[in-house]
């Protein structure tokens, strides 16, 4: 039998049991789930307060990718499947103190159409006119990768940065446009500009494809009706209890005699094959001794921490609100916070009717900057610039508050990073019976890293039956 190590109780590592529990069930394999923590679902944690369902960690995931919404209904939870209220989606960015509606037809930040576009207060005349100039942008003579600050700024200038592309990016990776790589972050635009040079002309013309298909638009963010723990609570169930171990942290992984020897407390076990669904960092550490290279490009992989502040609020503060998904924050107001999600719209389930639900957001150096700080501080923080954005209404106390601490817990794919993962993979072949999942690769989505999981157990299935 093939004895299976799973470091990491995550999304990730839970979604590599589950592909290994029918070969565990036919005896052909067995595995060993290894969580430091008392809990298993990693940074998937709901939480149920006076009636609202309030996330602490991630709140949906982009319909687009299939595997979360496939793992679901897998699971038996394709009627719990919820999409996000895509009728209702209006986002604000705050520009100068004032919240401006992001126009129709804006594709992240490609406009497609014209008139909402060129009557927005959100751009000045000269960036509105470098937009209708990008559409005669030449095809880019260098292949090379860049930063997605550097990208924007040479298509549509550097207000498009801070107003739009910053914002955006902040508020999915906690980073920041100037540090993460066009090429791992936003595929497709540098995919587009290769093909077009103009993303203008590209996404008009992938609009009119789209149009053709006729296919309904699918709502932009799916999520659970009870919250993405539910997912966790339904995976967990499925595998073999004596296969888990929480409180246990795994301190070391070494090679020995062409297996796996683990050691995690007093104990050290040997397996045939080992799936390390870690963020980069802590597998680096892990895997310092055993591959010194391996580990040193995963620690280059950066992190950033992040946290999520839920407010809950009576009915008088949700007519006060906006209508509207909530508001992005860019960088040059000078604020503290990142982003400010109105839940009760976007996921009209989440929220009775009489009560407003918030979520806020901090992340990299604005989370940094308020790390050390009391939860009643940091939430003290959060009321002040709420009030300041959204007016009197935030006098009044929420009727409850929360405060969710992620430590280095989201991954900043730097300029670079698709030739990092090249040699990581190269390093990693060296290695038999070494899988890697997790975020800190080839995107940070919930359903990103399911898929890292279940390739990962197929790679150790495919290898240790190769080897047998
Ligand atoms: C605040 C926040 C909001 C997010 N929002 C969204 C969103 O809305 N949509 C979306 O798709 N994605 C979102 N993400 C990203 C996504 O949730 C994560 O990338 C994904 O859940 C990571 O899963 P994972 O299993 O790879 O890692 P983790 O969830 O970090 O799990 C790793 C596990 O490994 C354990 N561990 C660490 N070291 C050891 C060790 N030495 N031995 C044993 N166990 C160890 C940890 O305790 C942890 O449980 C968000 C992330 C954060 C932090």
């Amino acid at each position: 039998m093939t004895r299976i190590a799973i470091i990491g109780g995550g999304i990730s590592g839970l979604s590599a049991a589950l592909a290994l529990e029918e070969a565990r069930r036919s005896g052909a394999v067995d595995y060993t789930l290894y969580e430091s923590s008392p809990h298993l679902g990693g940074v998937l944690r709901t939480e149920h307060i006076q009636g609202c369902i309030v996330e602490a960690g991630p709140d949906s995931f982009i319909s687009e990718k299939p595997w979360a919404a496939d793992l679901s209904r897998m699971l038996g939870l394709g009627d719990q499947l919820i999409g996000s209220n895509d009728a209702d989606r209006i986002t604000y960015i705050l520009v100068r103190g004032r919240l401006i509606p992001m126009p129709d037809g804006l594709m992240f930040m490609v406009p497609t159409k014209i008139l909402p576009t060129g009557f927005s207060p959100l751009f000045s005349w000269s960036t509105k006119l470098r937009m209708a100039q990008e559409l005669f942008h030449p095809l880019r003579g260098a292949d090379g990768d860049e930063s997605v600050a550097s990208m924007v700024e040479r298509h549509y200038g550097a207000e498009m940065v801070d107003r739009l592309a910053d914002p955006l990016l902040s508020g999915v990776y906690g980073g920041e446009a100037a540090s993460l790589s066009v090429r791992a972050v936003l595929p497709r635009f540098a995919e587009m500009e290769r093909a077009h040079g103009s993303l203008g002309r590209a996404m008009l013309a992938a609009r009119k494809k789209m149009r053709r298909n006729n296919k309904p638009a699918a709502p932009l963010f799916t999520s659970l009706k009870n919250g993405m723990q539910q997912l966790v609570e339904t995976v967990v169930p499925r595998l073999n209890a004596g296969s888990l171990l929480t409180n246990a942290p795994v301190q070391s992984v070494q090679r020995e005699g062409g297996g796996w020897m683990v050691s995690a407390g007093m104990k050290s076990d040997r397996f045939d094959a080992v799936i390390v669904a870690l963020p980069a960092p802590a597998a680096a550490q892990l895997l310092s001794i055993c591959s010194p290279a391996l580990s040193a490009e995963l620690a280059a992989i950066d992190y950033s921490s992040s946290i999520t502040v839920g407010l809950g609020y009576d009915r008088e503060v949700r007519q006060s609100l906006p209508p509207g998904f909530g508001f992005l924050v860019p960088r040059s107001e000078g604020k503290r916070l990142l982003a400010a999600t109105f839940v009760h719209n976007k996921f009209p389930h989440r929220a009775p009717e009489d009560r407003a639900l918030l979520r806020c957001f901090f992340a990299g150096s604005n989370a940094e900057n308020v790390w050390q700080l009391s939860d009643d501080a940091i939430i003290a923080i959060v009321r002040n610039e709420l009030r300041q954005v959204l007016g009197v209404g935030f006098r009044a106390a929420p009727l409850f508050a929360r405060v969710y601490r992620w430590k280095s817990a989201m991954a900043q794919y730097g300029v670079g990073h698709l030739e990092r993962l090249d040699r990581i993979e190269r390093l990693r072949q060296q290695l038999p019976g070494l899988a890697l999942a997790g975020n800190g690769f080839r995107g940070i989505g919930v359903p990103d890293c399911i898929r890292t999981g279940q390739t990962a157990a197929t790679q150790v299935l495919n290898q240790t039956a190769l080897s047998s």
